[in-house]
């Protein structure tokens, strides 16, 4: 038994596959600026690649992520994944060994058992036979749990699944198809030829005493090959399309390349590494409101589709809160924020009126301040911090006193990029003109655009709560505890947007007594008042922020602290907790500091009310 006309499905499908991720890939990789290009050849011979080989293992075989979220989920994808992979490596072991020759055409091992006769009489070729069927068995065990998914997400972890398109369900049938078509076919050859192994020498056995086996063996290659073939063609319009290119992604992504600002051959690589496998899903906080079909996964594949909305890329608080989920490492933000300026018409917008880049500065002054316009809306903050300075006697700059210029980071967050980019080359001639080498921000939104795309070489950009610290460890500002329980909410822009979650807590340790909570950190709720997010309506925000105070409440505090001048006015608005940055907190034990005598106890009560003040 040679080569037979079966083989032909399988064969075609492998060759369109093949010829067509070389072109797509090779187009995508061919788009990339001239210095990710040099990245990738600088960084090929190194110790990198084999990184993104062991994060290849790990993520996209074993699911290491997908493992830690849901053990059933994990060993879903992982019996799929890394079982597929086994059944192909070792079936080409064997196919070398039984053949004694590497150059077994890949036809002969995957469809090995119809071209071989009789069992294995070595103890090699038994080992290996045993292996393929528990091989198989493994896989299987898989597919019934992706059926199973289908009807009942909750026993994986997930309240929501993703709808399938059509595309979709012809590469998912087919995929469903290929093993039990595998296992019925060469169960079929085991019973006539007498090979196979431990379970499909018996099934044959049984079916062979039941079925007329002569007559359905073909058919069932055939179709086992059609199943293949099918797959393969479906491949590049459906999801499946991830298993190829998230490996290049991973190689990519360890070469150092990130998503820019443009849309380019690597935030393609991106946008197709996407599994839909909804796990973002769960994450949004949108979908405790109307908003169900804008979240990460729904605009990915309306990018790939090229039918995406504004309604749709708009309606999104850039809160980063699905990111850390994304089992494929994506960055979700990144990707929404190109293509946001990618569909943006631009303003021709002109920054005359504003100060041009010559300031005088006192020589003495140790920093620049920038508040911010969200600082500049909520005046305890402000005042706050200058009472701090002027008791740690710090002389400053008062950069944007007169709240003329804005950091650029609301323009870009709205696709409006030139625009942004004029308001930082104004506020950027103006801070290198002042000659100061430090700059303190009160808003995690100016601190994130002042670290990441304003060049600013040899200035330090601190947010407040880095600075503070700062202050702190010099020994220019007391330390007075207040009998307060606090509990801390992330700004998202700081924590999951900037990396900054211990500095804050550092300082409500020292002046307050900070609760831990569930729900922080990186899994850190949004307080729904995101700037980025031009399409939500109030009663929208109100509810996502409504939860998160809900969550909070539940731990009981005097307070709720946070970072971040947007979080404090969105909270504020409700009544249900007093509010206050961590500056306001900080300024307040500086006044207890000072107004109490030793032995006079701190009160508590009227602490709150002057703080809810
Ligand atoms: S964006 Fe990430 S988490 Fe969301 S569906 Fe795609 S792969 Fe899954
Ligand atoms: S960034 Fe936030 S609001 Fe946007 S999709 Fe992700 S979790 Fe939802």
């Amino acid at each position: 038994m040679e080569s037979t006309p079966f083989i032909w499905p399988f064969t075609i499908g492998l060759l369109f596959i093949t010829c067509f991720l070389v072109i797509i890939i090779g187009i995508w990789i061919s788009s990339l600026s001239h210095i990710d290009k040099s990245r990738i050849i600088h960084s090929i011979f190194t110790p990198k690649s084999w990184l993104a080989l062991r994060e290849i293992v790990l993520e996209s075989l074993l699911h290491r992520k997908i493992f830690r979220k849901n053990a059933v989920l994990g060993y879903m994808h992982m019996s799929l994944a890394f079982g597929w992979f086994l059944l192909i490596v070792i079936g080409h072991i064997e196919a070398f060994y039984h053949y004694q020759t590497l150059s077994v055409p890949a036809y002969k091992a995957i469809f090995m058992r119809y071209f071989v006769s009789g069992p294995s009489t070595t103890l090699s070729g038994k080992i290996l036979a045993a292996s393929m069927d528990l091989l198989l068995l493994f896989v299987l065990s898989g597919v019934a749990l992706a059926c199973y998914k289908r009807v009942n997400s909750h026993l994986f972890g997930l309240k929501k699944t993703t709808r399938l398109k059509m595309g979709d369900h012809i590469a998912l049938s087919a995929l469903w198809l290929i093993f039990p078509l595998r296992f019925l076919a060469e169960s079929i050859s085991a019973g006539i030829h007498h090979n196979g192994s431990l379970i499909s020498q018996p099934t044959g056995r049984l079916l062979a005493s039941i079925l007329p086996v002569q007559s359905l063996e073909m058919p069932l290659w055939w179709a086992y090959s059609g199943a293949l073939g099918l797959f393969f063609l479906a491949l590049p319009v459906s999801r499946y399309m991830h298993i190829p290119v998230e490996v290049v992604l991973i190689f990519l992504r360890n070469y150092g390349i990130k998503v820019q600002k443009l849309i380019g051959g690597y935030s393609r690589i991106q946008v197709y590494s996407c599994s839909r496998c909804g796990i973002c899903l769960d994450s949004c906080q949108m979908t405790h409101t109307a908003i169900k079909d804008t979240q990460s996964v729904y605009v990915l594949k309306h990018i790939r589709n090229k039918n995406l909305t504004d309604e749709k890329l708009f309606n999104c608080l850039l809160c980063g809160r699905c990111q850390p989920d994304c089992p494929v490492g994506l960055e979700l933000n990144n990707l929404r924020l190109t293509q946001r300026i990618e569909s943006t018409k631009e303003y021709n917008s002109s920054y005359d009126y504003l100060k041009n880049g010559n300031v005088a500065i006192n020589p003495q002054t140790e920093v620049i301040y920038f508040a911010g316009c969200m600082t500049h809306l909520t005046p305890a903050i402000l005042k706050s911090m200058k009472e701090i300075f002027k008791v740690a006697g710090v002389k400053y700059w008062f950069m944007d006193e007169d709240k003329t210029a804005c950091c650029g980071r609301p323009l870009m967050q709205v696709g409006q990029y030139e625009a942004a980019k004029k308001l930082i080359e104004h506020n950027r001639e103006r801070i290198l003109a002042s000659g100061v080498k430090k700059l303190v921000v009160s808003c995690p939104i100016c601190y994130k655009v002042f670290n990441e795309d304003y060049a600013l070489p040899g200035i330090m950009v601190m947010h407040h709560s880095g600075y503070l610290l700062s202050l702190m460890a010099d020994k220019r500002l007391p330390v007075n505890k207040l009998p307060l329980r606090v509990v801390y909410h992330d700004p998202c822009e700081l924590g999951r947007g900037s990396g900054i979650y211990h500095q804050p807590r550092l300082i409500l340790d020292e002046y307050a007594m900070l609760v831990p909570m569930k729900n922080e950190k990186e899994a850190a709720y949004c307080c729904g008042g995101g700037l980025a997010n031009i399409k939500i309506i109030m009663n929208e925000r109100n509810q996502i922020r409504d939860k998160a105070l809900d969550e909070y409440l539940a731990y009981q505090p005097d307070m709720l602290a946070t970072a971040c001048p947007l979080c404090k006015k969105t909270f504020a608005k409700s009544n249900k907790l007093p509010i206050h940055d961590i500056a306001e907190i900080v300024y307040m034990a500086l006044r207890q500091n000072t107004s109490k005598t030793q032995d006079q106890p701190i009160n508590k009560k009227k602490i709150k009310i002057e703080i809810w003040k």
